[in-house]
């Protein structure tokens, strides 16, 4: 047995990989932007078109509680992010929610004129920062306006005029981990809320909502998750918030009696809120499903696993001079992908995918490689670090096909 065989063999989450359709020959680096297909989603996904659409049709939102489907998804959630009950819910895109609770947040800091700013990162992923900007030209900058930090200084940032701190866990560029306990404290502190984009630590790093007594978050299904293509996102309201805070999405799911058809808006009690229109069941079925494979899991396991597994391909490519390593190198730093910079990173990611190691590219020159510890192995990042070294020192990327850019990157 070589040493990566030796580690797959070790490896007490070893037999999760067998409960995934992965394609044949492919080599599987990009789960932190869609996650693989669960088997078992399959033939939900079956019993839910033929059985429940096909012959039970709308008798099915009772029958087969499509109604409570929202909620029953939000707390399969709650655990992997460790929330207790009633406070997670599913719903729309993160997109969505962002809006959601931006509004909300700011809405419920009305008696608190002073505070209007969001204060953000640069580098935060671009669909927060023009939620942010969305919520700014709807509201005015009165009531709501975004200051950027670029150099990682909050304590500056974070002032007396500050509503609310809205980050993002794990960077989507170079992985990189922020302080979620110390930031949750620092805007406390100084009387702002949080808000907590957990698209890429959902499912993947240790998360303590409660414990850490953070205000807000949201996240991704169609990542670590493995909801599939589009799936619906999750909402996380602190319990203590819920009551005072009105999202602008007022839709009839979100309402205490949807089925009593009033004429005016009154929020549901609890978490239901901050729900707007009818769910989208098939994707959100496929992600219930999806959740099942974390029921027997402790994710400080596969967190130990994703570290092992993206500290192998960092040594692994750490002797190829031509690239760069952009995520830190600290593991208590690092989420679970692996990003690296090339000048010609996007026709090196093109090669790469030409021979069946598929990660992603992102602007402006970073190689992403994303590790998904249920189903892959160590021998996987051993074969994907052999493909790399051969095809950037022998430049095999030189070829024009691997220039063309596509619209999805
Ligand atoms: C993936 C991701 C999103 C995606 O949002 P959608 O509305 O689902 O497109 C948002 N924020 C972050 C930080 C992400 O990583």
């Amino acid at each position: 047995m070589n040493d990566a065989e030796q580690r797959d063999s070790a490896d007490p989450l070893k037999d999760y990989r067998t409960r995934f359709l992965l394609p044949e020959g492919i080599i599987y680096l990009d789960g932190n932007s869609l996650g693989a297909l669960p088997r078992h989603v399959k033939s939900v996904m079956e019993e839910t078109i033929v059985n429940q659409w096909g012959s039970d049709l709308i008798r099915s939102w009772n029958a087969h509680e499509w109604i409570t489907l929202p909620t029953r998804v939000g707390e399969k959630i709650a655990p992997i992010i460790g929330a207790g009950e009633g406070q997670v819910v599913c719903a729309d895109s993160t997109s969505v929610n962002l809006f959601k609770l931006l509004t909300a947040a700011l809405g419920s800091n009305d008696t608190d004129q002073q505070r209007n700013v969001i204060v953000s990162e640069q580098g935060n992923f671009p669909t927060d920062l023009y939620i942010a900007e969305g919520v700014s030209s709807l509201l005015g900058e009165d009531r709501a306006r975004l200051r950027l930090v670029s150099d990682g200084d909050f304590d500056t940032a974070i002032d007396h005029t500050t509503a609310i701190l809205m980050l993002t866990h794990v960077n989507f560029r170079d992985g990189s981990i922020q302080d979620l306990p110390r930031l949750t404290r620092l805007a406390h502190d100084r009387g702002a809320l949080v808000l907590w984009d957990l698209s890429h630590s959902a499912g993947i790093v240790n998360l303590d909502l409660d414990a850490n007594d953070v205000d807000l978050a949201v996240g991704c299904g169609y990542k670590y998750l493995n909801g599939g293509p589009g799936a619906p996102s999750f909402v996380y309201v602190n319990r203590r918030l819920q009551a005072a805070m009105q999202q602008p999405l007022s839709g009839w799911m979100g309402h205490r009696q949807p089925f009593e058809f009033s004429t005016t808006y009154e929020p549901a009690d609890g978490i239901d809120r901050f729900l707007a229109g009818t769910p989208p069941i098939l994707s959100m079925q496929a992600l219930s499903a999806a959740l099942d494979l974390y029921q027997d899991l402790d994710i400080r396991e596969l967190r130990t696993k994703s570290v092992r597994l993206t500290e192998y391909f960092i040594e692994g490519v750490a002797n190829i001079p031509e690239l760069t390593l952009a995520s830190p190198r600290d593991n208590d730093r690092r989420g679970s992908q692996v990003s690296l910079s090339h000048p010609d990173a996007y026709a090196i990611m093109q090669a790469l995918i030409d021979r069946g190691v598929i990660g992603d590219f992102r602007e402006p020159d970073i190689l992403r490689f994303g590790f998904a510890p249920l189903y892959n192995s160590f021998d996987d990042t051993q074969r994907a670090i052999e493909i790399l070294i051969d095809v950037v020192t022998n430049r095999h990327f030189d070829d024009p096909r691997f220039r063309e850019r596509q619209r999805v990157t």
